[in-house]
């Protein structure tokens, strides 16, 4: 199915839009009018789709406006239902109950796992029953210390169907990261792993979790996944395996599902803290579900027989949204890998689409621009053919980047969803309908129904403009003027952050904390952060566009930039650059990029200073942590401030070291 590409812009196959859940422009249109005109009515129907115990009385109830009391929005009021019904007992009815829920591949060969829907429920229930032996009830929380494994989506799924609140830590962190989130959760249950596996070593996650520990008096329970044979360390009476726990003659198959109101939490999650100290992010029962289960639908463009990966970790919300809960209430299969796309050689992601005929990846433009650096004879090597559709999320993707995916991944004949969301927003909010829109690299396109965007003038030039549309090409603040289901309630135990952070810079109206532009024809292009822009003598530099400009240049893997400070222009434009396998840094390839990047933007955008760098500083979800850049740029090393979500914290002492030697 080829696309079709004119006046930059890359048009779907009509046999895939003829088959798509959403067809063309005008349906996208007809569609996205009436979610606007009548959202009660939109929503509810979205939702009489999935199983309520009873349905809701009241769809929306909300206020935005910080001046006009209390902000909060409540969704499906006077509905109950329960999330894993959903995701897994609504199926057992129908043909879907014989089909994988989930297919796991371990990072060695040899481990694989498949999980029929009807396997699923036996798992989910049994290790329901054993959090309940735990004395894990309705209301409380639980952590998830645990790496891509199967057991981690049955934990999450055994703590909705008894109506606890799961709040899963991803396993790349450290002992301090994971001690602060179960002491604010105030869990009494960990479940966690001996040792987890990647890119061919072990972590001691036991380890890590009993560090923690020591400092969470609370936590009664460990169960432990055994995942190797070697020992780990063991406190008797309170750690338990996972095996012995699920074989225990008093454990059942079957556990009820707890029937939950709507606005019920479902899960607690942080963010992923590229931009400060984690946020809490609380996300419900009803709204959640409802949202999670269109979006995956129409923007995944699920079909009988999809077989859908998103290599995310499940630690961070598209792992949440788009490995678990929105595939598998949909009956999907979803796919779960435990390793990196690198290990053990960089075609790992391709030799699996082939050998499981995957139809649908998602994933990171940090992941491309990895299998990118590593050149096209990669995924060159295998039949890709199984491919319908690719998907990218995180950060902005570089148009180079997003050309490379399309080229050497989709073979010029898969849609391209640039999924632009946030941990808050529970689920993607700007994205192609993959079947209607036709495609521009670089650009999310534009809003999911139900979801109202707008580019708010920060009022810098003319404070009388604050928070009014800004015009076509100028970029401004991603606002967003009204609710939807899927936007978070709270920050966990800290509502007033929540209010603070989201709701009282632009009054009655979502602040995203991202920079975007709207072009001529209403594509949205989002621009990194706001507070990354840098100010180059009265001009707003987005970091995202240098970026995109260096990332151009062949020589280029990988850029950075950040704002320091400039006698003349008040900030200049520091870079960082990681080059392509096969380049070495020079002072004539410096003077080349210098010179490109003149040539893409112009000579306000030309660096001011550049530092090639092996790596850069990243969340473990993969972004780059530019925050840390911009205080290397301003040499103010001692003020780093929260590094504890950092992937590599080594990346630091090396940038600050090549940025003494210069
Ligand atoms: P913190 O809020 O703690 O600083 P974070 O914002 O990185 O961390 P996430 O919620 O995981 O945590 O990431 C959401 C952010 O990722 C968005 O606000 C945006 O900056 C970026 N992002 C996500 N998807 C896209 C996309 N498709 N295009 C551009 N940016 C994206
Ligand atoms: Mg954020």
């Amino acid at each position: 199915m080829p696309i079709t590409e004119k006046d930059g812009k890359f048009y779907p196959d009509p046999s895939f839009s003829a088959r798509a859940h959403v067809k063309s422009v005008e349906e996208y249109r007809e569609i996205y009018r009436r979610s606007l005109e009548d959202p009660e009515g939109f929503w509810s129907e979205v939702a009489r789709e999935l199983f309520w115990y009873k349905p809701p009385e009241k769809i929306l109830d909300y206020n935005f406006d910080t001046g006009a009391g209390e902000v909060f929005h409540r969704w499906f009021d006077g509905g109950r239902t329960n999330v894993c019904y959903n995701a897994i007992d609504r199926h057992l009815g129908t043909a879907t109950r014989n089909r994988a829920a989930i297919i796991w591949q371990g990072e060695p060969d040899g481990d694989s796992k498949v999980l029929t829907y009807q396997m699923l429920h036996r798992e989910v229930c049994r290790f329901a029953n054993v959090l309940k032996k735990k004395g894990v009830r309705r209301g409380d929380r639980v952590s998830l210390f645990l790496p891509m494994i199967w057991h981690l989506p049955v934990a999450m799924l055994a703590c909705a169907r008894i109506g606890a609140i799961h709040s899963v830590v991803f396993g790349g962190f450290s002992a301090e990261a994971l001690a602060s989130r179960v002491k604010e959760t105030e869990s009494r249950v960990l479940v966690t792993i001996d040792h987890s596996i990647r890119n061919g070593r072990r972590f001691e996650l036991k380890s890590i979790a009993d560090e923690a520990l020591a400092q969470c008096p609370l936590v009664r329970h460990v169960i432990v996944v055994k995942r190797t044979k070697d020992p780990c360390p063991w406190t008797n009476g309170r750690d338990t395996l996972w095996d012995d726990e699920m074989n225990a003659p008093d454990i059942g198959n079957d556990c009820p599902c707890e029937e939950m109101e709507a606005e019920d939490p479902l899960f607690i999650l942080y963010t992923s803290g590229s931009t400060g100290k984690p946020k809490g992010q609380v996300h419900t029962t009803g709204g959640y579900m409802v949202y999670t289960y269109l979006t995956t639908k129409w923007i995944f463009d699920l079909q009988p027989e999809t077989l859908y990966w998103c290599n995310a970790d499940i630690g961070w919300v598209t792992g949440h949204s788009y490995i678990v809960y929105g595939p598998l209430v949909n009956g999907t299969t979803s796919f779960l890998y435990e390793g990196t796309p690198l290990y053990p050689r960089p075609d790992r992601p391709w030799e699996l689409v082939e050998r499981y005929r995957i139809n649908v990846v998602y994933t990171a433009p940090t992941a491309i621009r990895a299998l990118m650096r590593q050149g096209d004879d990669w995924p060159a090597k295998w039949d890709l053919s199984s491919l319908r559709l690719l998907g990218t999320v995180g950060e902005p993707i570089n148009p180079e980047a997003w050309m490379w995916y399309y080229r050497n991944v989709g073979r010029l004949s898969c849609p391209i969803v640039d999924t632009w969301w946030q941990t808050e927003t529970g689920g993607i909010c700007i994205s192609p309908l993959p079947g209607a829109w036709p495609t521009k690299p670089g650009s999310a396109t534009f809003p999911f129904p139900g979801i109202v965007p707008r580019v708010a003038d920060p009022g810098i030039d003319d404070p009388a403009r604050r928070g009014l549309p800004m015009p076509a090409n100028a970029t401004g603040h991603l606002c967003i003027e009204r609710p939807w289901p899927g936007l978070s309630r709270t920050i966990f135990g800290d509502h007033d952050r929540w209010v603070s952070t989201y709701f009282s810079q632009y009054p009655g109206m979502y602040f995203t904390g991202d920079g975007c532009f709207v072009d001529g024809e209403g594509y949205h292009f989002l621009q990194g952060r706001v507070d990354d822009v840098i100010n180059v003598s009265g001009h707003r530099v987005s970091t995202a566009e240098v970026e995109s400009a260096l990332v151009l240049h062949e020589a280029v893997a990988e850029a950075a930039a950040a704002g320091m400070p400039h006698d003349l222009k008040g900030q200049g434009i520091y870079v960082f650059v990681t080059l392509k396998i096969g380049y070495e840094p020079s002072e004539a390839l410096k003077k080349q990029l210098s010179d490109h990047v003149r040539k893409e933007i112009g000579a306000i955008a030309s660096p001011d200073k550049l530092q090639f760098a092996p790596g850069l500083p990243k969340t473990s979800s993969g972004k780059i942590m530019r925050r840390i850049l911009r205080k290397i740029a301003e040499n103010k090393v001692d003020e780093l401030g929260d590094v504890s979500t950092l992937e590599d914290a080594e990346v630091i002492k090396t940038l600050v070291s090549g940025k003494e030697k210069m």
